[in-house]
């Protein structure tokens, strides 16, 4: 075992749990257990939520100006970058994921939102004056931090995920108790020993390992003033009744299956090469992937071939290897899912262009990047998250068809157009109902707001939209 962690970090400290269970993860690349991490106990929920609370408006962090937080938050950052190397090795160890990505998303992007929430912290304005309408006298609003956050992650990007969450809702001066997922928490307490160097007082982030039963506890705990929640549409919907019941403000981002609309004069190169990415980046475990391509009926078979094409080269292998594009996926449980969708597309009568088993290696929970052809969007493949690198090609007749088709599912998280004619491609992305898409590539901006519609999730993380999320508003009415 390479790595045994035995506390929980907590009010500033490293603490024993109460009780005497052990999360173990396990390599997916060679199924070995790599690591044996303590789980907290609903008591040490408390303990940490508790902390939070206190750590609230305790003059070390209630008393801090905008400005003090932000430098605290760039300190972070600081932390965060000397480390990025190591870090993103974690991720990778722990999840699959690709170091080339790994690198990118994991280890940079978190330094990235430190600072730019750094930043955002210096420039909100907490308070304003507004004069009355229709009256004499002026209001004055101010934005306060909505208080104790319990934040819950999922394990496909977990730093990236939980920065999503935490940056944001430090620079609004809120605390904050997080619970990894159990595939991935060895990364959550790298965060917490590198917030403990930059001196982030004791209370304000605490951590806490364990599965859904430590999540749900946490959510609904008293102490807690609201909750942002990545994962999956069902766990969301569990949190958000509760949440409801509560009436704890809920942040909630959630599955997806998002299309790409390959339009009729689309660039075959660029259109492939750029589904490598945002089809079947991280494995397919992403939220956002355009996983269901529709194509114009007369191009399905030369769009079909290309992606098979392009999946069957895509390097599959040790996702520290920096030339690996495809590693194994997170867990066998995870593997038996996708493996299940798969015998179920052939079952339904689409076309296996390429893929469908398993790589030819000893060890690893690999599956083979796979492409389906001729799938019906009424069928499970179209309609369901998959999780893993498996794309349907659905053919269309005329745009409209196209959109309709887009629109025609649960979900609305990403998507993409693919076209040589950019404008037609605003004009298509206008239509689709989604959180967001892009034209030509898919790429996330940490400056614009990113979330879902339908039974992708409600709210949104990332720019001045996410951090508006851990601020509360208060109206202050002055006569004269
Ligand atoms: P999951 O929902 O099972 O678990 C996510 C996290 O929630 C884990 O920390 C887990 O321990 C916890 N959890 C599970 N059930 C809970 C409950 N009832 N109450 C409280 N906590 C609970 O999801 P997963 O399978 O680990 O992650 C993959 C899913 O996450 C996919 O469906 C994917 O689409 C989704 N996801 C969404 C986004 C997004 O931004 N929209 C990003 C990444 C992943």
């Amino acid at each position: 075992m390479k790595y045994a962690h035995q506390s929980q970090f907590i009010d500033g400290q490293w603490r024993k749990p109460e009780r005497d269970q052990t999360i173990t993860v396990i390599s997916p690349t060679d199924e070995r257990p790599i690591a044996s991490v303590a789980a907290a106990s609903p008591s040490d929920v408390d303990a940490a939520v508790a902390a939070a609370g206190r750590a609230l408006r305790a003059p070390e962090w209630a008393g801090l100006a905008p400005e003090d937080r932000a430098d605290l938050l760039n300190r972070l950052a600081d932390e965060l970058q000397a480390n990025t190397a190591d870090r993103a090795a974690l991720t990778t160890l722990q999840n699959g994921m690709p170091i080339r990505l790994a690198t990118s998303a994991e280890g940079q992007v978190p330094v990235k939102l430190l600072r730019y929430y750094a930043s955002l912290a210096r420039t909100t304005q907490i308070e304003e004056r507004r004069p009355r309408v229709g009256g004499t006298g002026t209001t004055m609003v101010r934005r306060e931090p909505v208080g104790v956050v319990g934040m819950i992650v999922p394990w496909n990007f977990p730093q990236a995920l939980t920065m999503f969450k935490l940056a944001p809702a430090l620079a609004a001066g809120c605390t904050v108790v997080l619970k990894p997922a159990p595939e991935t928490s060895l990364d959550a307490f790298a965060l917490a020993a590198a917030a403990e160097r930059a001196g982030v007082p004791a209370g304000v982030l605490n951590v806490v390992a364990g599965g859904a039963d430590i999540g749900a506890y946490l959510v609904d705990h008293p102490g807690v003033h609201k909750i942002a929640f990545t994962g999956s549409t069902a766990a969301g919907r569990e949190i958000g009744a509760k949440c409801g019941r509560l009436l704890r403000p809920v942040t909630l981002e959630l599955g997806g299956k998002s299309a790409a609309i390959v339009l009729d004069d689309a660039d075959l190169m660029t259109t492939v090469q750029g589904l490598a990415s945002s089809a079947l980046l991280n494995n397919g475990q992403a939220c956002y992937l355009s996983t269901r391509i529709l194509a114009p009926r007369r191009r399905h078979d030369e769009i079909v071939e290309a992606l098979a094409a392009m999946a069957s080269e895509l390097t599959v292998g040790d996702p520290m290897e920096p030339e690996t594009r495809i590693g194994p996926l997170v867990s066998s449980r995870q593997r038996e899912r996708v493996e299940s969708y798969i015998a179920q597309g052939k079952a339904d009568g689409a076309t296996l262009a390429t893929g469908g088993g398993r790589p030819n290696r000893e060890k690893g929970w690999f599956v083979e990047p796979t492409v389906f052809g001729d799938v019906d969007n009424s069928s499970r493949i179209a309609r369901e998250e998959i999780f893993g690198p498996v794309l349907a090609v659905i053919p269309y007749e005329g745009v409209d068809e196209a959109v309709a088709i887009a629109n025609d599912s649960e979900y609305g998280l990403g998507g993409t157009v693919w076209t040589s004619d950019h404008g037609k491609g605003l004009d298509i992305a206008r239509r689709v109902e989604t959180g967001s898409i892009g034209v030509n590539f898919y790429a996330l901006d940490v400056g614009a707001p990113f979330g879902g519609v339908k039974s992708s999730g409600i709210g949104r993380e990332l720019g001045p939209e996410g951090l508006a999320q851990y601020f509360q508003l208060k109206s202050i009415y002055m006569h004269g």
